[in-house]
C-alpha cells in the first residue's frame, strides 16, 4: 500500500514548537500532544477541505449532538521510527477500515480513505520529530469523530468534526496485572455496539472496572453476556489463552472488538508453528486447565501494550496464579510483532507502511 499524497490540506504551522519542553524519558500515556493536528468536518452532506493546524481547544455548541446522544468514535494506532529515522505505520488501511465500520453502526458519516489515511501520514510528517528512536517508543494516533450537529432532538446528526491528534508514548509497562472474570457486568450484548469502537463502549466499562480495582484486580475480564460462561475481552484488549501448548482466541462477533494486534498474532502465532484455536473459550475451561496445570498464560492483546500478561484471575470468589513460563508466547510474539513495526525484521506479511 502506498500512501501518496495526491489531497489537498490546508495547513497551518505552529510558530513554535513545544518539544523542547517534554520530557521524553517520562512520559505518562496519551498525556503529551504534537504541534499540530487534523480537522475535517462534514457538513450538507461531504466533507469539507481537511486542515492541519497548530493543537488548540475549539469552540462547540452545547447542543452538539455529541454531548447528549454519544455519536463518538475512535481509533488508536502507532507510529514507530527506525534507526535510519525512516517512520512506519502499522496496518494503517486495517484501521481506516475498522473506523468506517465503527461510523456505520453509530449512523455517523463515512470518511473518505483518502482523508483519514495521507492525512494522517501528512500530519505525522509535519511532527516528525515528535516520533522517537527506540524500541518501545512510538507516536500514538487517535483519529476521532464526533457529531457536530447542533440541536437535542433523538436523531443522528448531519455535521460531524473528524479529527486526529498525536501522542509520544513510551513502552507500555502495565506491572502485574492481576484480573477478575465478570458474573455480572457486560461490556457488549448481542446486537449492540461492542465490535464498535464507540466511546461509550468505554464509559460503560469504568465503573465495573473500578469496582474490580477496588478488590485490588486491575482489569475485568468480560465474558458474554447471555451466560457469562464464555471468556471474550480482558479490559480493552482482545484475550488469548495458552492451554498447554496451544494457543486460544475466541472469534469475534458482535460482542468483540476485532483487533489488529489480535489478527496479527494469529498469524504471527502460526508461522511460528504454534498451534491456535479460534473457538468460544469457555470459564469452566479456564478453571478446569488452571486447576490441572494445563493453563500457562493468559494476555490482553492490544497497539497500546502488543500484549498485556496477566499473572492470574479471580473466579466466583476463588483466586487463581499462573506458573511462571519460561518460554513465554505472549513475549515471544510481541518481540516479533515489536521486530517488525520498527524496520528490525522482514515484513513478510507487508503490514509496514512507510510515512
Ligand atoms: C481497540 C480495542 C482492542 C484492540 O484492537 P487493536 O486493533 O489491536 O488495537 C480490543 N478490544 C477493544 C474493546 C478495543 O476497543
Amino acid at each position: 500500500m502506498r500512501l501518496d499524497s495526491t489531497l489537498s490540506i490546508d495547513i497551518t504551522k505552529a510558530a513554535t514548537t513545544k518539544i523542547n519542553e517534554v520530557d521524553f524519558d517520562a512520559l505518562t500515556f496519551g498525556s503529551v500532544f504534537t504541534d499540530h493536528m487534523l480537522v475535517c468536518d462534514y457538513k450538507n452532506g461531504a466533507w469539507q477541505k481537511p486542515e492541519i493546524k497548530p493543537y488548540a481547544p475549539f469552540l462547540m455548541d452545547p447542543s452538539s449532538r455529541v454531548f447528549h446522544y454519544g455519536q463518538a468514535i475512535f481509533e488508536g494506532m502507532k507510529a514507530f521510527k527506525d534507526e535510519s529515522d525512516s517512520v512506519w505505520l502499522f496496518r494503517p488501511d486495517e484501521n481506516c477500515r475498522r473506523f468506517n465500520k465503527s461510523a456505520e453502526r453509530l449512523a455517523m458519516a463515512q470518511i473518505d480513505e483518502a482523508i483519514f489515511l495521507q492525512g494522517l501520514t501528512k500530519l505525522i510528517d509535519i511532527d516528525r520529530e515528535w516520533v522517537k528512536k527506540g524500541l518501545g517508543n512510538a507516536l500514538y494516533i487517535r483519529p476521532f469523530m464526533i457529531a457536530t450537529g447542533t440541536g437535542v432532538m433523538a436523531a443522528p446528526s448531519s455535521e460531524y468534526r473528524f479529527m486526529i491528534i498525536l501522542s509520544p508514548v513510551k513502552s507500555y509497562y502495565s506491572g502485574e496485572v492481576k484480573v477478575t472474570i465478570a458474573e455480572h457486568f457486560s461490556r457488549a450484548a448481542n446486537g449492540g455496539i461492542g465490535a464498535a469502537k464507540a466511546a461509550g463502549n468505554y464509559a460503560g466499562q469504568f465503573y465495573p472496572t473500578a469496582l474490580a480495582n477496588k478488590e485490588g484486580f486491575q482489569q475485568v475480564i468480560w465474558t458474554d453476556d447471555a451466560t457469562h460462561t464464555k471468556l471474550e475481552e480482558a479490559g480493552t484488549m482482545n484475550v488469548f489463552f495458552r492451554i498447554k501448548d496451544t494457543l486460544l482466541t475466541a472469534p469475534t462477533s458482535d460482542r468483540i472488538l476485532d483487533g489488529i494486534t489480535r489478527k496479527s498474532l494469529i498469524d504471527l502465532a502460526q508461522k511460528s508453528g504454534i498451534k491456535v484455536e479460534i473457538r468460544p473459550v469457555l470459564v469452566s475451561e479456564l478453571v478446569e486447565s488452571s486447576k490441572n496445570g494445563d493453563l500457562k498464560e493468559i494476555f490482553g492483546a492490544g497497539t497500546a501494550a502488543v500484549v498485556s500478561p496477566i499473572s492470574g484471575f479471580q473466579y466466583q470468589e476463588h483466586y487463581y496464579e499462573l506458573p511462571k513460563v519460561a518460554d513465554s508466547y505472549a513475549l515471544n510474539l510481541k518481540e516479533q510483532l515489536n521486530q517488525i513495526q520498527y524496520n528490525l525484521a522482514e515484513d513478510t506479511f507487508g503490514w509496514r507502511v512507510k510515512v
